[in-house]
């Protein structure tokens, strides 16, 4: 079971007692859960994985649930990594990979985020729970509600994807659209919570979240055989499952399941109308700063100004990877080329990757021989709306 030591504050170092309810350190940033990787090392083998639960819950000594009756799983994870060989020859890449997170349960990779963050709840005994999101994250936090019987209020933007709506109320949650971006509904649950009961799961604002999205980083290396590719582009909204991924990397160098400095480049794909890590990023920065007017069709990547940007920044750097934008139209066309290619259909935050390799392979940042692997972060049947202009009926 659970090897978690403690918590930790990303920006000071000063450290908490694991196993509690807590959102952001008295500091004011994210909390981090750590682990004893030395105890993980000697208790366990990666060789053992495989016989493991066929989802997420496999990587159990490294989340941090102690007890198993608390988990509370719809069997996410251990999604398909398919090698696109239409796709490859076509952009010039000849190693090029799709990790599909649209196959998780409520089809996006918010699942494994949301079945460590509820079965926390559970185990810590917390019976209602506020969440801020921009779709998707509404969707699965709805359904692992459901599934632990826990009364779940959600607030999103009112222009956020039909699905997302139906999804939620399906599962029964409390729903309320905001005229605004997933930021405005962030300040209402911040400003409700105390005095309604709710324990908020914005991301990075509880530390159990993050632990679910790493295991997009175990699981990548366990299907490579416990080799890492040497790119990894993926869609950044909050960030959170590039950084999950990077804490993934550093803690299987710990356990020495993977080799030590051979970690890929990362590279952050956003949207052109919401950019702000790619401004950021640019400017040398490290913190971004509030993206305004932000519009863009990829729900999931409306962030305006994401509460991890500076670990994502320093993940990126750190890595010799980059930041780029892709225009909306550009992204779901290249959704299109993917889906009559590979017989994938992407979310338009996956397909932009697409594009990013594209245009990351003419201006010479990228190279054919590189071993590639995108991220498609959600199912495209969720984003009708999106692509629905692309096929007049
Ligand atoms: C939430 C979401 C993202 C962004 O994820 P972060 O890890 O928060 O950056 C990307 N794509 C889809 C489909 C999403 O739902």
């Amino acid at each position: 079971m659970t090897t978690v030591s403690h918590l930790e504050c990303s920006g000071t170092g000063k450290t908490y007692p694991a196993g509690q309810a807590i959102n952001l350190s008295p500091d004011g940033w994210p909390i981090l859960v750590r682990y004893d990787l030395d105890k993980a090392r000697d208790g366990w083998n990666r060789d053992w994985i495989s016989s493991g639960p066929s989802n997420m819950w496999r990587y159990a000594p490294v989340l941090p649930v102690s007890k198993p009756s608390n988990i509370v799983t719809l069997g996410e994870g251990m999604t398909a990594l398919v090698r696109t060989n239409t796709l490859g020859a076509a952009l010039g890449a000849k190693d090029l990979w799709v990790k599909d997170e649209g196959l998780n349960p409520t089809a996006s990779f918010k699942a494994r985020g949301l079945s460590c963050a509820i079965s926390m709840c559970k185990e810590l005994s917390i019976t209602k729970i506020a969440i801020p999101s921009a779709g998707n994250a509404a969707s699965a936090s709805a359904a692992y509600a459901a599934a632990a019987g826990i009364e779940c209020h959600i607030f999103m933007p009112k222009d956020v994807p039909h699905s997302n709506f139906i999804e939620c109320k399906s599962f029964g949650a409390h729903v309320t659209l905001v005229d605004g971006l997933i930021s405005d509904c962030a300040k209402i649950v911040a400003d409700r919570n105390q005095e309604e009961g709710w324990f908020e799961v914005s991301t990075l604002k509880e530390p159990y979240r993050i632990e679910g999205k790493k295991t997009m980083g175990y699981e990548l290396a366990e299907q490579l055989q416990w080799r890492l590719p040497d790119v990894i582009l993926y869609p950044t909204g909050g960030g959170v499952g590039l950084i999950g991924m990077w804490k993934a990397f550093e803690e299987m160098e710990a356990l020495g399941w993977i080799a030590k400095g051979k970690r890929p480049k990362m590279i952050s794909v956003q949207a052109e109308g919401c950019q702000p890590i790619v401004r950021a990023f640019n400017e040398g920065a490290e913190r971004s700063t509030f993206y305004e007017n932000a519009q863009t069709v990829s729900s999931g990547l409306r962030v305006p100004k994401p509460l991890g940007d500076f670990l994502v920044l320093r993940a990126v750097r750190e890595s010799g990877g980059t930041a780029i934008a892709i225009p909306d139209d550009e992204a779901l066309a290249d959704g299109i080329e993917l889906a009559k290619m590979e017989g994938m259909f992407a979310a338009p935050e996956g397909a932009a990757c697409v594009s990013a390799v594209r245009r990351l392979l003419k201006g010479g940042f990228l190279n054919p021989e590189e071993k590639i692997v995108i991220y498609n972060t959600g199912a495209g049947l969720k984003y009708l709306e999106a692509y629905s202009p692309l096929f007049p009926r």
